[in-house]
């Protein structure tokens, strides 16, 4: 990742200012954090809970149902119960390892993504005046565009703005 910053920035097209910050330092500065900038200026989302902690939840409750099974069958001697209890166990785990696939899946795209979500992020500026992101190259954004503008064009560009959908359901704070 190269960044370039020069002495004088140009000063935004918006405002004017030459107090503008490169979105890296915005997301993790005070009035970034105020503003919830990191989640904001996000250039992928960050994954929480790895695909390891799944499979294990998984193989746990799987081995409960098969237990279960084994022990209604001698309990209540019903020997099919424990094909029943067998068959849960199945179901359970490959509903968890599709989940988990799933999961490294989008986290593969991701990856893919990163260096391109870098390129087009290492030029762009957070203006607090306008409150929003403008390219110090001029392009794609030559006037400031709102965070959440500015994020689904990375997300999108990167290959996984379908993933933003999801997030942004989660608990967008409302736009100023
Ligand atoms: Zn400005």
């Amino acid at each position: 990742m190269t960044r370039e910053e020069s002495n004088k920035p140009a000063p935004c097209p918006g405002c004017g200012t030459s107090e503008h910050v490169p979105v890296e330092r915005a997301r993790t500065d005070r009035s970034g954090r105020r503003e919830d900038l990191a989640t904001r200026l996000a250039s992928g989302p960050d994954h929480t809970g790895g695909g390891c902690t799944h499979l294990a939840e998984g193989i746990v409750i799987a081995g409960m149902a098969a237990a279960a099974g084994a022990y209604a069958a001698d309990d209540r001697n019903l020997p099919w119960l424990t094909a029943v209890g067998a068959v849960a166990a199945v179901l359970i785990l490959v509903a968890t390892i599709a989940i988990v696939r799933g999961e490294n899946r989008d986290a593969r795209r991701v990856l893919a993504g990163a260096a391109w979500a870098a390129e087009l992020t290492g030029d762009a500026r957070y203006c607090p005046g306008c409150r929003g992101v403008f390219s110090a190259s001029g392009s794609p954004w030559s006037q400031p565009v709102s965070p959440e503008r500015f994020r689904l064009h990375v997300w999108t560009a990167a290959g996984y703005g379908d993933l933003l959908d999801a997030k942004a359901k989660a608990g967008e704070p409302p736009s100023p």
